[in-house]
Order: structure tokens, then C-alpha cells, then sequence
């Protein structure tokens, strides 16, 4: 089996960036995504505003461009699912996936997030039909009807004011009495004449008959329990690692721990982007350490000699020092 010098698992910013970098450095290497579209979170966001260089951009064009960019310079894509990195005690690593086998001297872990779901009755069986994690792909259903948004936190709010361009009336309801978003999100939806704020509130059940009439709601200062009519509910309570493929040290959440260079506690394995723990969960910051992670990569690899991958992995843990 080809063994390649770094495989990149995820093509979301950090990963293609990743690629851009070690490409046009002259190195071998393949991106693993589960997704034939590329881009990762990005494909889900309309409007981009702070990305450097653009004003604003949607999201999937942004996405587009660095995929085209990253094959330009020669980066090689497979599409599929990550099942398994094997670590041996060679400086081989070994992707076990849905389609077979790769191989790689390196590898480096984009892998990103996913949305964490609420847990209550009604969340799975009224998905695509109400239920929703993604405001901008289903939000556009349900223009001048009243919905929904659960979480304080940026997400919840930048989806929030984005519901609030098509919908009636968004309801945000958070279990805290005030929003953990940063001030510039937080101000701007305070000052949302369509957005109506739901404190001290958790949402305990979601209702309807084939496709989402209501909420079940419930006070946390008092416990009353009530029902609100809405037609959607958009889940913004933050976000899970896609990281279960990989047996690297992390933190409690499942977010993958790194040092300074992006090194995870495996010698020759990198992580990048939002499956590291403690990343600002930005594009701009998923592109800076695409491009941290494949310069250690780079490092890495000149320090062991490619005809002989099988010495021992020390000398890849030990190539910064
Ligand atoms: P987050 O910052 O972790 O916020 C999650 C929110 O959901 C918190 O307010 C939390 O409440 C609430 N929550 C968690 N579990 C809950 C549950 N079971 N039931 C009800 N509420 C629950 O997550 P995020 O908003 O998805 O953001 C993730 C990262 O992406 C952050 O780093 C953020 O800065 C970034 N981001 C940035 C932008 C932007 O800059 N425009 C947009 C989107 C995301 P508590 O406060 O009570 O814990």
C-alpha cells in the first residue's frame, strides 16, 4: 500500500489549508473527508464577514475556492469514513476506513465538530421536519412563520438574527438569564425587535403532528411547565468532537490536546481546527492551524528518512527539540 507523507482526515478549512501548505511544499499528501462536498461547517454558513479578504462571502463559495486551490497544488482526495487510526509503534499510521486502507508517515486531525443534540422526546423524529441545526440550509422554510433557537452562545445568536430576516418572530431561549455570546451579537440581538428572549428556560419536549407545532418549556426558577407554538426549532447548543476514530490524550468534552505545534500526545499525529480542544472555532483560526499543523508536519518529516519509515517513533517525537 502507498505510503503517503501525511493524511489529512477532514476537508474542512484547517484540513485544506493543511493541504495548500504541504502541496506547494512538494510533499505527498491525501485528504480523507466522509463528504464528497469539501469544506466542512462552512458549506452550512450563508454569509462569512469575518474572514480576512473578503467583506463577505457565503460560506460553500469560500469552501469551493480552497478545495480548487488545494487540488490545484495537488492534493489528493478520498471520500470516506474514518473508522479507525491504527498506532503502531512504526512510524507508519494506518487509516482504517469505510473504503479500505490509507496509509501515511503523518497524519494530521481535522475532523471538526458536530451539533450536540438536546436529548428530549421528539428531537429525532421531527428532524428535517421542524427539527433543525442548521438555520441557514432549513431556516428559508419557514419565512414569515414564528421559530424557535435554543443556546446563548454565538451560534445560537448569529442564527438567531439570521432567522430574523425571514421569520416573523424568533423566540430565543436560553437556561441562563443572560446570553454568553460575545458583546457585538449580544447587542445587536437585544436591540432585535424580532427576536423575544425566553429566560431561565429549558426546552423539555418538541411537539407536532408530522412536522413541529410546538414546545414543551419548562421555567427553571419555578418549574412551570408550559407549551409554546412554533413552527421550527433550530438547536445551537453547542458542539461534539468528531474525534472517536482516534486514541489520542483529550480533554473531557473529547477534543483533542495539543502542544504549541499542533502535536497531539502521539509522535507524527497532529490535530488542527475545531476538534482541538480550546480552538476559537473560527475559519480563520481552522486556517491558521492548517497551515501550524503542516509546517510541523514538514518538520517531522525531515526528520526520518522516508526509506526507512520503520525506525523508531522517538525520532518523530523527538524532531522539535
Ligand atoms: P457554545 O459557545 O459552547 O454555547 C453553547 C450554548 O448552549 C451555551 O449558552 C450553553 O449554555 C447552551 N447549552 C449547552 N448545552 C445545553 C443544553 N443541553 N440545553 C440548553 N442549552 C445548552 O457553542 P456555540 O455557540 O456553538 O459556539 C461554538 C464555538 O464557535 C465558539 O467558540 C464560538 O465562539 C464559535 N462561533 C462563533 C461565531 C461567530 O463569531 N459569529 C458563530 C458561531 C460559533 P450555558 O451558557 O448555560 O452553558
Amino acid at each position: 500500500m502507498f505510503l503517503h507523507d501525511a493524511v489529512i482526515i477532514g476537508g474542512g478549512p484547517a484540513g485544506l489549508t493543511a493541504g495548500i501548505y504541504l502541496c506547494r511544499a512538494g510533499f505527498d499528501a491525501v485528504l480523507v473527508d466522509r463528504s464528497p462536498v469539501l469544506g466542512g461547517q462552512m458549506n452550512l454558513t450563508e454569509k462569512i464577514e469575518n474572514y480576512p479578504g473578503y467583506l463577505s462571502i457565503s460560506g460553500p463559495e469560500l469552501a469551493k475556492k480552497m478545495e480548487v486551490q488545494a487540488k490545484k497544488l495537488g492534493l489528493k482526495i478520498v471520500t470516506a469514513e474514518v473508522t479507525k487510526v491504527k498506532l503502531t509503534q512504526r512510524n507508519e499510521k494506518v487509516i482504517e476506513t469505510n473504503m479500505g486502507e490509507v496509509k501515511g508517515l503523518t497524519v494530521i486531525v481535522a475532523s471538526g465538530s458536530e451539533p450536540k443534540k438536546l436529548g428530549v422526546k421528539g428531537e429525532k423524529e421531527f428532524l428535517g421536519r421542524g427539527v433543525s441545526y442548521c438555520a441557514t440550509c432549513d431556516g428559508p422554510f419557514f419565512k414569515n412563520k414564528e421559530v424557535a433557537v435554543v443556546g446563548g452562545g454565538d451560534a445560537a445568536v448569529t442564527e438567531a438574527l439570521f432567522l430574523t430576516k425571514i421569520a416573523k418572530k424568533v423566540l430565543l431561549i436560553h437556561r441562563r438569564n443572560e446570553l454568553k455570546a460575545q458583546k457585538v451579537l449580544r447587542e445587536k440581538a437585544l436591540q432585535n425587535k424580532k427576536i423575544q428572549f425566553i429566560w431561565n428556560t429549558a426546552v423539555k419536549e418538541i411537539i407536532g403532528n408530522g412536522e413541529v407545532r410546538g414546545i414543551v418549556v419548562k421555567n427553571l426558577k419555578n418549574n412551570v411547565e408550559k407549551i409554546i407554538g412554533v413552527d421550527a426549532l433550530f438547536i445551537y447548543i453547542g458542539r461534539v468532537p468528531n474525534t472517536g476514530f482516534i486514541d489520542v490524550k483529550k480533554d473531557e468534552k473529547g477534543f483533542i490536546l495539543t502542544d504549541k505545534y499542533l502535536r497531539t500526545s502521539e509522535p507524527g499525529i497532529f490535530a488542527a481546527g475545531d476538534c482541538r480542544s480550546a480552538s476559537a472555532g473560527q475559519i480563520s483560526s481552522a486556517v491558521g492551524d492548517g497551515a501550524l499543523a503542516a509546517f510541523s508536519v514538514q518538520s517531522c518529516l525531515e526528520g526520518i528518512d522516508k526509506e526507512m519509515p520503520y525506525v523508531s517513533c522517538k525520532a518523530m517525537a523527538d524532531c522539535f527539540l
